[in-house]
């Protein structure tokens, strides 16, 4: 499998060469020059596989220069059964006759960024080996997070051979819970810091690293590179993939649909990557109907499918459900470089202009095609609030804000259009990362203490606490440091 980056198709490189450098040097996005087709036949025998099984077979037709021996290692590390708190690592809940919500957090820090963050390190210590020495260096991760990124990036790559990894997160934009996870996190090859400001100045900051000329030459020369764990690098999205064909083979083995019929899919989006991911999933034969896109008050995304106008010239709203608070979604540019066929000129173009003018607009008939697929809508925090609390009343299903907004948006949608496809809400963070929030939708007072917040949730809901998450009140705090933006780069040079 050859990869090209979304602004220059003249680029060829491996999965391996994709994995390692992250992001292409002209700012494109690495995709895949083609798409591989699995046949109903195949789909079908993926209803015979666990977890690691269907990740091996998917993965294995993307990241064609792994043997299947390596690829084999990868996937069992990532998916040991001691790091997830279920057999089938993720679980599929059925809630009435047509909705099911997939839940992608049983892994080590109870949000979905598991499911690939387990992996990324695997493939990153492989394909390290696949590239020419002399770009073999050690890396050193940057990552900037508004929460949940950070944990299971820490998690994923906390005392991995060659590799380091520094985690900034904005002072002022984390929920408490999220902190913690952050600055009690062990490991021997981990930094943790506070960005004074908020997720913009963090994000900033480190974009400023990594641009920094003196800075990459002192890493060269001392054998080091950076390199990225966001969901730019194909080694984070290609593991996004394997969720949506486990999904559909239990659902098969369940005898909830017949093989071949269509699902729907709808899933709570930021920055694209999670939803691409199943659009990517339907180009490879899963049977799928529409893509719904569920948007917080931060719709960017919902304007761009119903208009086809892309424009971050709007207000920035901080929200309950804060992964999704981002009003550039990175992962769009790879879904336009397929609805453009591949045409990387054009899609410089529409970059270019994003940039310069915060706008841009595609034609009337690449947005029919992308309306054939994608439904998009958003929900704000009141309405959030009420699903939480409508589902658990009618069912005894409790979610978290994110899942929320997904389960409004695609009820919505359901009303309007009256299609009554089975649907897969996915469902991305336990619900007591949120526990504040949460216990707020279903009308009860909310208690300071985060911990004594997750005790009265449970009395409420009869929900476990998940342990990890129970457990942070008696552990350490290993970091605790907090650095001006301006002084970011002293800060990396003293640890470097
Ligand atoms: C990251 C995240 C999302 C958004 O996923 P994208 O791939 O960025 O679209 C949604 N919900 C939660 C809980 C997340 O952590």
């Amino acid at each position: 499998m050859v990869y090209t980056s979304t602004r220059d198709t003249k680029q060829k490189i491996s999965s391996s060469e994709a994995i390692q450098l992250g992001i292409s040097q002209d700012g494109g996005l690495y995709s895949p020059e083609t798409f591989p087709k699995l046949s109903l036949d195949e789909i079908k025998s993926l209803s015979d596989l666990d977890y690691s099984g269907i990740a091996k077979k998917i993965l294995s037709v993307y990241l064609t220069d792994f043997t299947e021996k390596e690829l084999d290692l990868c996937v069992r590390n990532a998916y040991a059964d001691d790091k997830f708190d279920t057999e089938n690592k993720v679980s599929l809940s059925r809630v009435n006759q047509h909705t099911y919500f997939l839940e992608l957090w049983h892994g080590p820090t109870c949000a979905f960024k598991d499911m690939a963050l387990q992996l990324l390190p695997q493939l990153m210590k492989v394909s390290m080996d696949k590239i020419p020495a002399k770009d073999k260096r050690e890396k050193i991760i940057l990552v900037a997070t508004s929460g949940d990124t950070g944990k299971a990036a820490l998690e994923g790559f906390k005392d991995v051979d060659g590799m380091r990894m520094m985690v900034f997160y904005p002072e002022e934009g984390v929920s408490h819970m999220q902190k913690l996870q952050m600055i009690t996190q062990e490991g021997n090859n981990i930094e943790v810091a506070a960005i004074k400001g908020n997720f913009d100045d963090a994000q900033t900051a480190v974009k400023i690293l990594f641009r920094d000329e003196e800075l990459r030459e002192k890493l060269e020369n001392s054998g080091k590179s950076f390199s990225s764990a966001n969901s730019i690098n194909w080694g984070r999205l290609a593991p996004q993939i394997v969720y949506y064909f486990a999904a559909y083979s239990e659902m098969l083995r369940d005898e909830e649909i017949e093989l071949g019929e269509e699902i729907n899919v709808t899933v709570p989006t930021g920055n694209f990557g999670d939803i691409l991911a199943a659009y990517y999933a339907k180009k490879m034969g899963l049977p799928i109907n529409k893509l719904v896109c569920a948007s917080n008050e931060n719709n960017v995304l919902t304007d761009f499918i119903s208009t086809g106008i892309y424009s971050k010239n709007r207000e920035f709203h901080q929200t309950i459900s804060p992964s999704m608070d981002i009003l550039i979604s990175s992962n769009v540019e790879r879904l336009l470089f397929e609805l453009y066929q591949h045409d990387s000129e054009k899609i410089s173009e529409l970059m270019d202009q994003l940039k310069e003018h915060w706008v841009y607009q595609i034609e009337e008939q690449v947005l029919e095609t992308l309306k054939k697929e994608f439904v998009g809508g958003f929900c704000g925090d009141v309405k959030t609030k009420e699903t939480i609390k409508e589902i658990f009343d009618e069912y005894g299903y409790l979610c978290d804000p994110h899942t929320a907004v997904a389960a409004s948006v695609y009820s919505e949608y359901q009303k309007e259009s009256g299609d009554n496809h089975k649907t897969i809400i996915v469902s991305t963070a336990n619900p007591y990362k949120f526990a504040g929030s949460v216990l707020e939708a279903l009308g009860e007072d909310v208690p300071n203490d985060e911990f004594e917040a997750m005790k009265k949730l449970q009395k409420k809901s009869l929900v476990t606490i998940p342990e990890q998450l129970a457990n942070l009140k008696e552990k350490p705090v290993r970091f605790s440091k907090s650095i001006d933006k301006n002084t970011i780069k002293d800060y990396i040079e003293t640890i470097i």
